[in-house]
């Protein structure tokens, strides 16, 4: 194996360990993701995102003898640009009443099933993954995870922020700061006689 792919390959587990392997911590992963502030980052930083874009994209389950090559980093502007799609969309998916339907192109994508056995054994084993475009791949995921690991995924209770959260327990707010400007609101409305607030938080 050449240094460089050992590297990648490196760069790729460590991306890996972020991201967790049960859908619960992809999910956190990915809310914790779409709510920075992509100013902020550094070069560095936003290859580290792209990467754990990549594992996510990457197969969904693999069968045993597939070998799919290391993806080569994301450039800058696809990472910024799915990181503003799932800023949009989770802040969507969270917000509003009941029954709120949030749909979203993912045509750039394809569903790839490999059999790792040969034909006519038994049992038959298989792999899947979805393939193409990153971003297509990368919204396709985050619609399944929250399908199968978003029971928490609500938006913070705050009504100057809203932002989407994996809550633990009885969380209701992103952090300290937001559960602060909530109660501050509630006194001021309370002291106006019930004149909603126009805080909102600062990001
Ligand atoms: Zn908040």
């Amino acid at each position: 194996m050449v240094k460089w792919d050992e590297k990648r390959h490196a760069d790729l587990m460590a991306a890996s360990r972020h991201l967790g392997e049960s859908d619960a911590s992809k999910l956190a992963w990915v809310v914790r993701f779409a709510n920075e502030d992509a100013s902020l980052w550094h070069s560095a930083e936003r290859a580290t995102r792209g990467d754990c874009l990549l594992v996510l994209a990457g197969p969904g389950r693999v069968a045993p003898n597939q070998i799919s090559p290391l993806p080569k980093p994301l450039d800058e502007d696809s990472v910024a640009t799915i990181h503003a799609e799932l800023k949009h969309l989770l802040r969507d998916v969270v917000q509003g009443p009941a029954n709120t339907t949030v749909s979203f192109k993912s045509g750039g994508h394809d569903v790839a099933i490999t059999r790792a056995t040969d034909e006519g054994v038994k049992p038959a084993i298989w792999g899947w993954s979805y393939t193409g475009n990153v971003q297509a791949v990368v919204l396709r995921v985050v619609a399944d995870l929250i399908l199968r690991a978003g029971d928490r995924l609500v938006a913070c209770k705050f009504k100057g922020c809203r932002n989407p959260i994996v809550a633990h327990r009885k969380q209701e707010y992103c952090d300290a700061t937001c559960s602060q400007l909530a109660r501050t609101a509630k006194k001021a409305q309370r002291r106006k006689g019930g004149h909603h607030g126009k805080a909102t938080r600062k990001r």
